[in-house]
């Protein structure tokens, strides 16, 4: 079963890359919402924060942890930025591994569409 994030994590497929370490990656949107948008991805494929266990506090943890690095690195922390989770169909998941979206450079509404 094929995942487009893994390929990205893989290199098999090109991203705008805003960040990588050992656990993390980051790159830039396709189809930015926002000045700034980054998806902040852990290595390891989990499809959904459903799919999460108690083994798995690490992974998600850091993955916050350099999502906060990253925003400060986009220059973003000072006027603040919005994090996102779309977890399962209903709330527009489209790739199913675990992602978050930072976004910033404009303000935001809530809530949320
Ligand atoms: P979701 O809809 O699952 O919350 O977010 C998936 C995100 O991945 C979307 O914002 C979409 O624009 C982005 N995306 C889809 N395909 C690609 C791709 O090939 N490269 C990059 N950089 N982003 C992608
Ligand atoms: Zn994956």
């Amino acid at each position: 079963m094929s995942c487009l994030f893994c390929e990205i994590v893989a290199g098999r497929i090109p991203a705008k890359m805003a960040y990588k370490d050992d656990d993390v990656v980051a790159f830039h949107d396709i189809n930015p919402q926002a000045p700034t948008h980054v998806l902040v991805i852990p290595r390891r494929h989990i499809p959904t924060l459903d799919d999460l266990t108690e083994a798995d506090p690490a992974t998600i943890g850091t993955t916050l942890v350099r999502v906060a690095r990253i925003a400060r690195e986009q220059n973003l922390a000072s006027d603040g930025y919005r994090v996102i989770a779309n977890n399962g169909e209903a709330a527009g998941q489209t790739v199913f591994h675990i992602h978050f979206h930072v976004l910033g450079g404009r303000n935001f509404g809530w809530p949320p569409g």
